[in-house]
């Protein structure tokens, strides 16, 4: 229940993020024009002095706003992507303990291990058991032994 509760949350939070890193990014592009364009302005004024001041304070803030917004966005995307890789797979092997028969398949809500299923394929008399419950990502089965 609890893991129903986290997933919409944080995916709230990243709508959020990615809307202020938007405002941001908007807002220094604004800035670099308004430095542009009282650059173009201060030239032809005599007071050019205080304008270079001006439109170079601008341009610097919108460069900072741009490189922190750009790197956020850049942050963010690589830790979305980091989550999606670490979920683990669990996996259930299914013995026959007649013939041997082996087949690993994704874990399904109730399996444990020595949990009796239905008949083999190959010996309709015989139930497949479950014989491992473990994770893929480590690629090492981990067995249970009763
Ligand atoms: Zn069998």
């Amino acid at each position: 229940m609890a893991q129903k509760q986290t997933s919409p949350g944080t995916q709230k939070i990243s709508n959020y993020i990615m809307m202020i890193i938007l405002i941001v990014l908007v807002l220094s592009v604004v800035s670099i024009i308004l430095a542009v364009s009282v650059y173009m302005n201060g030239v032809s004024t005599p007071q050019a002095g205080t304008d270079d001041l001006t439109a170079g304070f601008l341009a610097v803030i919108g460069l900072i706003a741009l490189s922190m917004s750009m790197f956020t966005l850049y942050q963010s995307r690589r830790q979305a992507a980091e989550m999606k890789i670490e979920i683990p797979k669990v996996m259930t092997t299914v013995e026959c303990k007649k013939c041997g028969t082996k087949t690993v398949r994704e874990f399904q809500r109730g399996d444990y291990v020595y949990k009796d299923l239905d008949a083999c394929p190959k010996c309709p008399d015989t139930k497949q058991l479950i014989t491992a419950v473990y994770k893929e990502i480590k690629e090492k089965e981990k067995t249970y032994n009763v």
